[in-house]
Parts: structure tokens; sequence; C-alpha cells
């Protein structure tokens, strides 16, 4: 198949599968999601990101329609019914379906996937973000259906020729629209507290993991967007864009000062994955 949608366990190509309108998330986005990278059939870290959703699920009391276990299954019996090598896994669950009302329904939850082919990013190519106004509510911990500032400052990025949009709150720079963004400096990894005001990225842990693994000390601390520019080089992580350095903020040049531990901690996080061994330890 060019691309799978599923919906309560009904497949069919993305563009056919039909969600009704009484599903929650479609009037109230009342739903968590999650996604992963998938390459020869083996979704990249998929129980980490079942986890994540599983725990958003319960933060929000949205009841599962499946087991951690059966969605793993699930999952990774569709993935190879799609064409091509290297895909994106999306997956959600909404509370549930009902006549509109903004109280809980007494229903399980709908469960949504959708695979399409994509390719894997160059990780080793740098890239260039803008930064914004941080306008979203005080749940950023929690992966929800609403991303209407997400969508928005995406806009922004692709406006001004950019992957990507880096939020400032406070004077605090927190994450982008949607992905993880962490400096080197001094040869510290610095990265904003996993706090209600970003996502805890599957990426952003592994992070952290490879540069205490390398002897990089690691300061979960705000940082302004002065020490954004000012850092010897800048890493936004995520599961699609993976760990790519950044060239440019806001049109001014930055980084490329510490290219080594750079170059290390892509390499721990995604070697494998990109240059094809071990994936069996990293599923
Ligand atoms: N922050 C936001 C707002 C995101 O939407 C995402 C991913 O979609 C991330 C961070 C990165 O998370 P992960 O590394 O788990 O993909």
């Amino acid at each position: 198949m060019k691309n799978l949608g599923y919906y309560n366990g009904k497949t069919g190509l993305i563009e056919e599968v039909t969600v009704p309108i009484t599903d929650r998330a479609f009037y109230f986005g009342d739903g968590v999601y999650d996604a992963v990278m998938c390459r020869n059939n083996i979704p990249y870290l998929l129980y980490e990101h079942i986890n994540r959703i599983f725990d958003n699920a319960e933060l929000l009391g949205i009841t599962p329609p499946k087991t951690k276990e059966e969605l793993k299954h699930l999952i990774t019996e569709l993935c190879p019914l799609v064409d091509g090598e290297e895909k994106f896994v999306y997956f959600q669950i909404s509370r549930g379906s009902g006549i509109r009302n903004h109280e809980f329904t007494n229903t399980k939850g709908n469960l949504c996937i959708m695979i399409k082919p994509q390719k894997i990013e160059k990780v080793y190519d740098k890239v260039d973000v803008c930064s914004t106004k941080d306008i979203r509510f005080h749940m950023c911990n929690i992966k929800t259906l609403n991303l209407l500032p997400s969508v928005l400052s995406a806009q922004h990025a692709k406006n001004n020729k950019c992957e990507e949009t880096v939020f400032v709150r406070d004077g605090y720079v927190t994450e982008c629209s949607h992905s993880n963004i962490s400096i080197l400096k001094d040869g510290t990894l610095i990265t904003a507290p996993a706090d209600n005001h970003i996502l805890p990225g599957v990426t952003r842990a592994h992070l952290i993991l490879a540069a205490r693994k390398h002897g990089i000390a690691v300061r979960e601390e705000k940082y302004t967007l002065n020490d954004l520019i000012n850092a010897d080089e800048i890493i936004v992580t995520s599961s699609s864009k993976m760990a790519k350095g950044v060239k440019r903020v806001d049109s001014k040049n930055v980084g490329g000062k510490d290219e080594k531990n750079l170059r290390l901690l892509q390499e721990e996080i995604y070697g494998d994955y990109i240059n094809e061994t071990n994936l069996n330890t990293r599923k």
C-alpha cells in the first residue's frame, strides 16, 4: 500500500478511512498522540513512545482501547503493509465518542494510526531556526492534540525558510514547535528542565544519556535566547528530525564551536540506526 490509515479496527488508505463526527478528537482535540520513525519495518524506540502515550492518557483520564502490548503488536503488524523502507508512524488515542458535551464521556478511547513513507532525515545537516513567543498553555508536558500554537509557529518557520521555531517564554527558551532544543556550552549540555512547559522528548532523554555516557556534564536548567545564540552548538531533537545541529538563529550565524561533541552525541543516539547495525537492540 502507498500508505495506511487505521481507525478502531478498520484499515484502508489514509485518504479513505473516515472518522465519525462524534469522536471527541474532532471537536475538542480531546486526545493524545505519539509518533515514531520506522526503518526496515522496525519502529525506532517504539516501546518508549507507547509508554509515553499511555502515561499521557492516564494524566488526562483517557482509557486506551488496547493494552501496551496489543498496540505494539498492532503497529508492528501494520508497518510492513506500507511500501518502502523508511516510514513515519503516527498514533492517537482520543477520549472516545459522544454528542458534543464538555464533560467526559464514559467510553473507551478511539485508536487511530497513520503510516506513510517518509525519508529519514540527514542527521548531520545543520538547520536554521527562528524564535517566537511561546503562547502555548501550561500542559506542554502532555502530547495532546491541541496543537494550534505549534501549527502557527511551524508555518512561521516555513515562511522564514527555517526548519523550526524556537519558543521563548518569559525570557527563557522552552522548546521548538515539534522538537526539543538543547545547547552545548563549555563542554556541558544544557537543556530546559522537564517541567510543564516542554514535552519530555524521547530523543531528549537519549541525548542526556548519550552525554552522560561520554562524560559530558548535563544541566537541566533554564537558558535564554542570548545563551542559545552564544552556544558552542545547538541541538534540535525529535523522533522525526533526530538530533540536528543549528547553523542560524533568527538569521544570525551560530554554533560551529564544538562539532566534535555534537557529532559524538548524534552518533551515540542515531549512529546504529542510520548505519543499520544493532537494530534489534533498539526496538
Ligand atoms: N517537543 C514537542 C513540542 C514535540 O511535538 C516533539 C515531538 O513531536 C518533541 C518535543 C520531541 O519529542 P520526541 O523526541 O519524543 O519525538
